[in-house]
């Protein structure tokens, strides 16, 4: 039996591309769409040829974070086209197939796994220094498929995101021993809506009356505040959202023997960044979350 034409044509295919890093979560919801598409946004704006490749079949939420929702892709004699951000950013989804971005993607196993050989196999990404990799959440035979498919052309490894909560954590353990099995080098886990920062100056008061409405108290404590305590403005609100009893990724990533990259906190501006698809590296409103990010990044 020969070499697997299909893999045979993803090498090809992946030879112009540098450095392939691979997204998971052991949970939907953590995060991972998010990190993924500020990770883009972060290597782009150092001027890296940067391709991010949204395989999350189900869910693809990448269109919409990188402000390309509605888009179409087109094929050329080379292949299917990425629709870029910028020059340097270009993009592949799922999400650019569907009429309508309700469709609830239900495809099985098979037809999944043909699909993400076909975006590794049929775009035309040209001359890459990163590769993002979105996967689904979880560890089922797509990523088994997907790690395949990449170990053949040499994969720097995977990032993990998970969130502080023990539920999170256990899905984690699973997502390490999945790589550790495939021989996938794990670069390094990232612990996302590590505690909720605000500054005090975004806060937003409420006063709850007798009959359990809220009165909207913002205005008011405002000034309170400016009059008599102006420095609080500039300070930070930071809550633990999760128990972290247990010591969170940081404490699993020692047990586990892999690398810890950093926390980032629960930050209402980022999540609004990526709602209206935008990079939070520029975003000054995103004081908080993005030189977290950054750190992160600039460990990789
Ligand atoms: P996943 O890809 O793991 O399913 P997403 O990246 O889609 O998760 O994130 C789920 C939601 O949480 C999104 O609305 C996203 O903007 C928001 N979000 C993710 N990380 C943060 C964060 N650190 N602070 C605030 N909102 C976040």
């Amino acid at each position: 039996k020969g070499p697997d034409p299909d893999l045979v044509a993803i090498a090809e295919r992946m030879a112009t591309v540098k450095h392939k890093i691979l997204v998971l979560s052991g949970k939907g919801g953590v995060g991972k769409s998010t990190f993924s598409a500020q990770l883009s946004f972060a290597l782009a704006s150092m001027d890296f040829q940067v391709g991010l490749l949204d395989i999350d079949i189900c869910g693809p939420s990448i269109p919409k974070m990188l402000g390309l929702e509605g888009q179409d892709i087109h094929q050329s004699n080379l292949g299917w086209s990425p629709v870029y951000v910028e020059s340097n950013l270009g993009v592949m989804s799922i999400g650019f197939m569907l009429t309508n971005p309700d469709d609830a993607v239900i495809w099985r196993g098979p037809r999944k796994n043909g699909l993400i050989k076909q975006f590794l196999k049929d775009v035309y990404w040209g001359e890459l220094d990163f590769l993002v990799v979105d996967a689904p959440p979880g560890t089922s035979d797509e990523h088994i498929s997907i790690a395949q498919c990449l170990q053949v052309c040499g994969i720097d490894g995977a990032i993990i995101i998970t969130t502080p909560q023990q539920v999170s954590l256990i899905d984690v353990r699973k997502e390490v021993s999945f790589c550790k099995k495939l021989g996938l080098p794990v670069l390094g886990v990232v612990e996302n809506m590590s505690g909720l920062c605000q500054r005090i100056a975004d806060l937003k008061f409420v006063k709850m009356t007798e009959t359990g409405e809220e009165r909207d108290m913002t205005q008011w404590a405002m000034e309170y505040l400016k009059e008599k305590a102006p420095e609080l403005l500039g300070l930070v609100a930071s809550t633990e959202v999760f128990d972290s009893s247990s010591g969170g990724a940081l404490r699993m990533c020692q047990e586990m023997g892999v690398p810890f990259l950093g926390k980032v906190p629960l930050d209402p501006q980022l999540c609004k960044a990526a709602e209206e698809g935008r990079s939070c590296f520029e975003d000054q409103k995103c004081g908080i979350s993005a030189p977290a990010l950054k750190r992160i990044i600039d460990k990789l």
